[in-house]
């Protein structure tokens, strides 16, 4: 019998950590990638010697990540070291107060009355460590290496759920008596692009993580966990196709039969997992009278994430900040204001400097510097004008340049138009659906359409590196019906 054909959209960790696993089954593999270069939002780009990263900028939970790899047949720790983030974050606070946040519970405060408030916050990381970290353990080892059902989620965590209620900032409240010390361990979940207060309590679990294991680069940088993936699925047979933007899936009698690319050619195959997005798949790709009316309105009602313009600088000069990801934030309650343009001048922003552990991203005394500005979510994607982009990114790198010296030799920046046409994220936003989306908004691997399964960052287990590698592994499973 011929083996099955599968064709896969999209060749960022997802679409490629699914035709490993298919092809290790048996199946024949065709991936289409719009782009020239695959990994998507987990790759780099080289600018004037300076490589930028599209979209990732660390391994956070580097435990899942080591799952993930096991689970496509490849040895993480021999193919892809890594390289620990000595001192990940650092949070600047208005009175002069300087926290840094280590691994290792390496926590410290310096400024008025340290010794006896980096106690005080030692004491109550210990107690909050003691907390989450069996959850921690239970997410990492237990839960999210398997597709979501809540029987297992009762029977591994029963006696964690009561914990899960409620949000981060009422957890740190409880947790954290130093207003201060609340505003750093709040600053860790600004990446989620979320109010505290509407920032899931679950997502502790990243910080807790940071604290015991610490942030990783992959030695060469992001972009080597695409290349090791895209080579891997190579030596299995499968066949990689760049710059082959998919157009439509041909779907006839509700079964997916086949890819119509760009370019006019037309594919046919057994079946096809598409890693664009829920959203993208269903109101783009796929031809609206084949979509169930009960997808049509998961896709109308579904909760995106938020936006965001990136800037990146390579700079002629060696930065040697407090630590890889320096924030200069308020008090918790006031980081809200974080995530919207700041009226009269930029004074809350966070940066990250990736040639701090990493300094051969850059040329020789050179470094990186990377930001992301809160953009106005009302503002449609075309208002996203070349004048428009570079207007809001001076403002945010004069911000940079008061605390920074910045010999800037190249820069690019990245609009929320840019995220949508060049990375192809749905209305640019940057994971799909919101952090603080609800398990039964995210998009099913297997669909009601026959031959279609969705893999990527709108399934679960939702957006990051390690976990769009299961989703990818739990599409192929679900094909293969298991
Ligand atoms: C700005 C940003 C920062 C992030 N930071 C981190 C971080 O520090 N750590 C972390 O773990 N995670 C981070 N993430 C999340 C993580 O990068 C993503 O969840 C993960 O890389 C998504 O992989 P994916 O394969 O699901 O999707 P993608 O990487 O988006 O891959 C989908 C691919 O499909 C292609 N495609 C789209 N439409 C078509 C079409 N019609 N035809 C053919 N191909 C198509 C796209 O070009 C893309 O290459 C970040 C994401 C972003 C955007």
């Amino acid at each position: 019998m011929n083996p099955k054909h599968v064709a896969i959209i999209g060749g960022g960790v997802s679409g490629l950590a699914a035709g490993i696993h298919l092809a290790r089954q048996g199946a024949r593999v065709s991936l289409f990638e719009a782009n020239e270069a695959l990994g998507g939002c987990c790759s780099t780009t080289e600018m004037d010697g300076y490589t930028f990263n599209n979209g990732a900028m660390f391994i956070a939970v580097p435990r899942l990540l080591d799952h993930a790899f096991a689970r496509l047949g490849l040895d993480r720790a021999a193919q892809l070291p890594l390289r620990r983030i000595a001192v990940p974050q650092a949070s600047q606070l208005p009175s002069g107060a300087l926290i840094t946040l280590g691994d290792r519970r390496h926590i410290r405060i310096d400024g008025k009355d340290s010794a006896a408030r980096t106690a005080t916050l030692q004491a109550e990381l210990e107690r909050c460590m003691d907390k989450w970290l069996p959850l921690l353990d239970i997410f990492t080892d237990q839960l999210l290496p398997q597709p979501l059902s809540l029987p297992r989620v009762i029977a591994k965590a029963w006696r964690h759920l009561p914990k899960l209620r409620g949000s981060l900032a009422d957890e740190l409240k409880r947790s954290f008596s130093d207003p201060e010390a609340r505003a750093a361990l709040a600053a860790v979940t600004l990446y989620a692009g979320l109010p505290i207060e509407r920032t899931p309590v679950s997502l502790i679990v990243g910080l807790i993580s940071l604290l015991e294991d610490g942030l990783h680069l992959p030695e060469g940088g992001m972009g080597s966990i695409g290349a090791l993936l895209a080579a891997t699925l190579r030596q299995l047979g499968g066949q990689i196709h760049t710059g082959a933007k998919v157009a439509k899936i041909a779907i006839k009698d509700k079964r997916a039969q086949g890819l119509l690319l760009a370019g006019g050619e037309q594919i046919a195959c057994d079946a096809v997992i598409s890693t664009v997005g829920g959203m993208n798949t269903f109101s783009h790709l796929a031809d609206s009278d084949q979509v169930p009316r009960a997808m049509r309105r998961r896709v109308q009602g579904a909760p995106l994430s938020h936006r965001t313009l990136s800037i990146q600088l390579g700079l002629a000069n060696r930065l040697q900040p407090a630590a890889h990801s320096v924030n200069h934030i308020p008090l918790m309650e006031e980081q809200k204001r974080m995530l919207a343009p700041q009226a009269g001048g930029i004074k809350w922003f966070s940066y990250t400097v990736p040639t701090l552990p990493m300094p051969e991203l850059a040329p020789p005394g050179g470094s990186i510097v990377e930001m992301f500005a809160a953009v106005d979510e009302n503002l449609p994607l075309e208002a996203w004008t070349e004048q428009a982009k570079t207007a809001a990114a001076d403002a945010a790198i004069a911000a940079l340049a008061q605390q920074q010296p910045l010999e800037i030799v190249t820069r690019r920046i990245t609009s929320p138009k840019n995220y949508a046409e060049r990375m192809h994220l749905f209305g640019g936003a940057v994971y799909g659906l919101s952090p603080a989306a609800r398990p039964d908004q995210q998009f099913p691997h297997k669909t009601p359409i026959d031959g279609l399964y969705l893999a990527g960052q709108t399934t679960y287990p939702g957006f990051g590196v390690a976990t769009a590698m299961f989703s990818g592994v739990f599409a192929a499973e679900a094909l293969n019906g298991r």
